[in-house]
């Protein structure tokens, strides 16, 4: 081991081990020796894998690389960046917590520096980049064996961490965009499954009074329904976006062309109340999960742009949560992503009276964070076109 390892570390995590290692994972003996395979092959890295606070840590760059990321150093920010295709984790040596997506998250024990190296916890590669991960040791040796994550996988664990286990499609924080730019602070409010002939008035007249503007993701049938109501929205400023025909996921995803279908019926019916011809759209339920690459081409390919969330007031719970929880969950999913731009999901949907009702403290909680609003356009780098 190096310099750093061997001048008073290693001692200080021997002593540590023994009461670390009962909170931070499994303990290993202190003299053990480290083999690392990765699909099956001995791996002998550069910087030899190592043993502190009773975990195995591998170096970063040159394991994520065998697995198939791309691993960066970006100085400016003191941060390491781990890619694969337009998805981005980022983490910091010595701390914890990660951003993956664009998610906020939190590894058990942090990444840190060895003789200049970005070593990290193994929960890092089977958590973080989705690789299986097998250990198994005897007296003197730790096996570690690695996989690489599958193609299809997705990054859902970070949400699954912010929510305490709740898919990013069920409540708090869904997958965030990739590539959405950090340090500003613009809130987007968004409202799903409306127009309600209760809820949306209430929305709307708080917006107003407030002066500000939003972004409805209509039900194509619910305007149709109620006009004057789409009528309304357009007229006071806000930003229509389809969010299906009927919200009934075996139609809506039925193929890729009942999903065009469903969303050009839509955009019809808004463009004939309102003169508007938008090309945003929200998926019901959300993209993961739902979404297949054929029906990205099918949508993406006519001009549809689709905005999922990065955070949400977990308001669809049947029964309804009162406007009280509802703000507390703007503080619980809402505190970790203070700083970056937030693209809120809300609902102005059926019975969704409580959310009308939390809607005033929920503004006056972005204002006193500074957050200005916005709404949705068909540039905004947040929009998706394809997976
Ligand atoms: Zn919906």
């Amino acid at each position: 081991m190096g310099d750093l390892w061997t001048r008073g570390l290693l001692p200080a995590v021997a002593a540590c081990t023994l009461f670390l290692g009962v909170l931070t994972g499994p303990v290993y003996a202190a003299e053990s020796r480290i083999i690392l395979y990765i699909n099956e092959n001995s791996i002998w890295p550069a910087t030899p894998p190592l043993l502190a606070n009773g975990t195995v840590y591998l170096p970063l760059r040159e394991t994520a690389g065998l697995l198939g990321y791309r691993v960066e150093w970006e100085a400016a920010t003191g941060t390491v960046l781990v890619m694969r295709g337009d998805w981005r984790l980022r983490l910091r040596p010595g701390s914890a917590a990660v951003e993956a997506g664009g998610q906020p998250a939190a590894m058990t024990v942090p990444a840190m520096v060895v003789n200049g190296v970005v070593v990290a916890p193994l929960e890092f590669f089977g958590l973080g980049l989705g690789a299986t991960v097998g250990v198994t040791r005897d007296e003197s040796w730790i096996v570690v064996q690695i996989s690489p994550a599958p193609p299809d996988w997705t990054p859902a664990w970070y949400g699954d961490l912010v929510t305490g286990g709740q898919g990013p499609a069920g409540a708090g924080i869904g997958l965030g965009p990739a590539g959405t730019p950090g340090g500003q602070r613009v809130v987007y409010l968004t409202f799903d499954d409306g127009p309600d002939p209760y809820v949306t008035p209430l929305v709307l007249d708080t917006l107003k009074a407030a002066g500000i503007r939003a972004t409805f993701f209509v039900v194509g049938a619910s305007a149709r329904r109620y006009p004057d109501l789409v009528r309304r929205i357009a007229r006071e400023g806000h930003v229509l976006g389809s969010h299906s025909w009927d919200h009934n996921y075996a139609a809506v995803y039925g193929s890729p062309q009942a999903l065009l279908g469903s969303l050009n019926r839509t955009r019809q019916v808004i463009r004939d109340l309102t003169g508007v011809d938008t090309v945003l759209w929200r998926a019901p339920g959300g993209t993961p999960g739902h979404m297949t690459p054929a029906m990205w081409e099918a949508v993406g390919g006519a001009g549809y742009v689709e905005f999922d969330w990065t955070a949400s007031v977990a308001d669809a719970t049947w029964p309804r949560l009162s406007s009280a929880e509802i703000l507390g969950n703007v503080h619980a999913y809402c505190d970790p992503l203070l700083g970056r731009p937030i693209i809120l999901l809300m609902h102005d949907g059926y019975r969704h009276e409580q959310t009308a009702a939390a809607l005033g403290n929920i503004i006056a909680y972005f204002r006193a964070q500074g957050y200005t609003f916005g709404v949705l356009t068909a540039d905004h780098p947040a929009g998706r076109r394809g997976p």
